[in-house]
């Protein structure tokens, strides 16, 4: 028999920690925090007292819903700790960067640095082994650098974990690999857009593209908040195609710097795809972001950032920013914002999902005044918002209709839906029941399979 426990990311999105097991082994898949806005992070609830018995860790990808408390549960004594290489080098920014925002709630720097030297790095499609009997296998699951899906032969069963994937090929990502012909005895997928249909990749490359020579040829500049992190590279890539002969500046500021030389690092066919690598061969540049238009705002560039960017916004030049963060919750880009949004003339580029009560949600619902903060100014400073608001249609997520497919075509008898809200959960599984046994598990409460 094989029991599955859900301890997050149960009709819920954020902190992913599933627990499988049987009478000897337990292996975790993957191990993340919930970050909340204006709330501290929230930890798999009952999770760290197994820690001892979890023979190994399997972590999908970098994303910190994924990551953010593997560093506890190596504390509290779980030392086998598996992940791609570029996610094991994105996990450690990600890290020392919740450690200067939170500080140590969850685990301190000694445990960081503790993982990173007890983590097992792989390539995709190498068997390694996790404990006794079992096995994993990752396949590239198309979503940010290094980010897998996971195949565990379990004693001779065979159970699938999507964690996050997209099924729409990105500038840096093919579409995810998964399974076919094997026998699954257990899905476990991932449900973020259940509940949504996407455009093709090209709607949202095509109209932010368009929406951005508009807001020039009124006046104005745009601003694109972005994560550091897939969408950011993605959105570079599409500019780069676009603009690179033009005389367009792209100003790229905030932790998407650090990102970019992760990718610059793993920009190999091993990781990256083989479009992106052919389309820089062709233009003679080593990284797409590397193209003479773009600039890194750094420290390198100016004494003072904040009145670089201030000058930055105010040129009457063809300039578009692309900074952290995504949604607007913090970053530089409220510096940018501070001085830029109060011009009808400019655009608010929207790249991403806005969660609720962010920042970048109240902005998107057309607030006319949001309250931002400067580094280490707790009372904040109110803004007024007079650009024009537009969100495009990007997700990292397979879309609702993409998914099905992908998961009628893997065709295991047992579904099980994580990573998604209920009404998201409930709407595949409609879809999907047909002669399957498919459920959406309660957090820490488990599901058990008759071998
Ligand atoms: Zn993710
Ligand atoms: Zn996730």
């Amino acid at each position: 028999m094989i029991k599955i426990t859900a301890f997050g990311a149960a009709k819920e999105i954020g902190k992913s920690a599933i627990l499988v097991e049987d009478k000897d082994t337990k292996i975790l898949l993957d191990c993340g925090l919930k970050i909340r806005p204006k709330e501290p992070t929230e930890a798999p609830l009952g999770l760290k007292k197994h820690a001892k018995e979890i023979q190994s860790m399997v972590i999908s990808h970098a994303h910190f819903d994924h990551t953010g408390y593997i560093p506890r549960m190596v504390r509290e004594g779980c030392k086998n700790v598996h992940m791609t290489h570029p996610t094991k080098d994105i996990a450690a920014i990600l890290w020392r960067d919740h450690l200067k925002i939170e500080g140590a709630r969850h685990w301190n720097e000694d445990d960081m640095y503790e993982t990173l030297r007890t983590i097992k790095s792989h390539y995709y499609d190498q068997k390694f082994k996790l404990a006794d009997g079992v096995t994993a296998t990752y396949f590239d699951a198309g979503h940010i650098l290094g980010s897998a899906s996971i195949l565990l032969d379990w004693k001779g069963q065979l159970i699938f974990y999507t964690g996050d994937i997209n099924t729409f090929a990105t500038p840096y990502h093919d579409t995810n690999k998964y399974p076919t012909i094997e026998d699954i005895s257990i899905l476990i997928s991932e449900s973020t857009n259940g509940l949504r249909d996407l455009p093709n990749r090209e709607i949202p490359n095509e109209s932010i593209v368009e929406a951005i020579y508009k807001t020039y040829q009124r006046g104005g500049i745009t601003i694109i908040p972005s994560f550091a992190l897939g969408r950011a590279q993605e959105i570079e890539a599409i500019l780069a195609k676009e603009f690179m002969n033009t005389k367009f500046r792209i100003f790229v500021d905030g932790m998407i710097l650090k990102m970019n030389e992760i990718y610059r690092m793993y920009f190999h066919e091993y990781w990256v795809s083989k479009k992106i690598l052919e389309w820089c061969r062709d233009y003679k540049v080593e990284v797409p972001f590397d193209l003479k238009n773009f600039i890194p705002v750094s420290r390198n560039l100016a004494d003072n950032l904040n009145t670089y960017r201030k000058m930055i916004v105010s040129e009457k030049k063809p300039n578009i920013i692309l900074s952290t963060s995504g949604m607007m919750e913090g970053g530089p880009i409220h510096s940018y914002l501070n001085h830029a949004a109060g011009n009808p003339d400019n655009l608010i580029a929207i790249s991403g999902y806005q969660v609720e009560e962010t920042i970048g949600r109240q902005i998107l619902e057309g607030a006319k005044s949001v309250t931002l903060f400067s580094w280490g100014d707790k009372k904040g400073f109110k803004t007024d918002i007079n650009s024009e608001v537009k969100q495009f249609q990007f997700s990292g997520h397979a879309q609702r209709n993409e998914l099905i497919k992908m998961l009628k075509a893997i065709n295991s008898k047992n579904i099980l839906l994580v990573h998604g809200s209920e009404e998201a959960g409930e709407s595949l599984k409609k879809d999907l029941e047909n002669g399957r046994n498919v459920k959406l598990p309660t957090v820490r409460e488990p599901i058990e399979y008759e071998n």
